[in-house]
């Protein structure tokens, strides 16, 4: 019988193992009008950490017993749609679980294949760095970007496209490891350690022109550093604050939040749903760097469906690097 696996008690913090739980569920017919598709591939992300709160956010919360909503791609099996047939590749929320009933296909997107990229750099996460970087950070020629988690799915893509506009490019990462991948193989100008003792005085080496554009990922006491380096009329993406999905308590702002009165500075926070009608033309551009070699694709790829609860709660120990996927082959 296929597997799901479902809420079973809100997390309390950071997630764990126990929190979730694996069902069994009978072989379901295929919905009037709909299709019945198997998982192939499920997207890691940050934000399935806050729609498992009780609170509200832009979107619902998962209900307690309800399988974990998850993006993913899914080969249909079975169609009752005139437009889909058996071997189509669709993308949307499959949730946790292995095989999918779609009631109404038309919310799900067709896709030309089932690579791991169309829910990375093809996919949400190219889209989301897509939108921060082109929208709201808009570097110009020799202007300096900043980039947090810049090792991870979004920040991989958003360095390389910060890049790809003529920008210096700064950008953190936990650990030497990681560093190394943005100077090494992004092409990223300086690195920032974050579990570094020096990282202070490494972000202040770093940009010794200030920071004119922040595309931030973590939040924390090195958001509001990298706040204090910002120069006059700078942007924020406001793209995620990872480093506060676990806490109980809602963490402490920025100290220095009145710089952006001082020194002119704009910040917007963003979801990457608000922009799916220029999914494509992301895609296709994204695509096209990708063909030419200007654009790599990282990824972490875990195989099988029992790696889902394990690589969700791992996730935020920040041992993976590009795209957190896991493959159920
Ligand atoms: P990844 O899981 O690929 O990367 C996240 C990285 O964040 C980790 O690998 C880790 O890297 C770092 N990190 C985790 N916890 C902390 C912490 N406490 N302090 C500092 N760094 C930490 O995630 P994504 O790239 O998919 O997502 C990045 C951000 O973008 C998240 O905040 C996410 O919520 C947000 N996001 C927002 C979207 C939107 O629509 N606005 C859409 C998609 C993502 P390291 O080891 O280098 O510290």
């Amino acid at each position: 019988m296929p597997l799901s696996v479902v809420l079973a008690q809100r997390p309390h913090g950071r997630a764990r193992d126990s929190d979730f739980a694996r069902v069994e569920v009978a072989r379901r017919p295929c919905p009037a009008g709909g299709v019945r598709a198997r998982t192939r591939h499920l997207s890691i992300d940050p934000a399935i950490r806050g729609w498992l709160d009780d609170r509200p956010s832009y979107l619902p919360p998962v209900g307690v017993g309800e399988v974990v909503r998850a993006l993913g791609i899914a080969v249909v099996e079975e169609s009752r749609h005139p437009d889909l047939a058996a071997g189509d590749v669709v993308r949307g929320f499959t949730g946790w679980q292995e095989e999918v009933l779609i009631e109404d296909p038309a919310r799900w997107e067709r896709l030309p294949d089932a690579s791991t990229a169309r829910l990375g750099i093809l996919g949400m996460t190219g889209l989301t760095a897509w939108v921060g970087m082109g929208d709201i950070c808009a570097p110009r020629a020799g202007e300096t970007v900043f980039v947090s988690a810049a090792a991870g799915a979004v920040g991989s893509a958003a360095v390389q496209l910060a890049r790809l506009a003529g920008a210096r490019v700064v950008a953190s990462a936990g650990g030497p490891r990681k560093c190394e991948l943005l100077t090494e193989e992004l092409g990223v100008d300086a690195v920032v350690d974050h579990r570094a003792d020096d990282w202070a005085e490494q972000l202040r080496d770093a940009t010794p022109d200030g920071v004119d554009a922040l595309f931030e990922n973590v939040g924390g006491p090195l958001m509001e550093a990298v706040l204090d380096r910002m120069n006059n009329r700078g942007r924020i993406a406001l793209c995620g604050l990872i480093a506060g999905y676990n806490d109980v308590v809602r963490p402490p702002g920025p100290r220095n939040f009145g710089l952006l009165v001082t020194k002119r500075i704009r910040a917007e926070g963003f979801i990457v749903a608000d922009h799916t009608d220029r999914a494509a033309r992301c895609e296709a551009e994204l695509g096209a760097h990708v063909d030419a070699g200007r654009l790599r694709a990282f990824e972490t790829v875990v195989e099988g469906f029992d790696s889902v609860v394990p690589t969700f709660v791992g996730s935020f120990d920040g041992g993976h690097v590009g795209k957190l996927v896991v493959s159920l082959g």
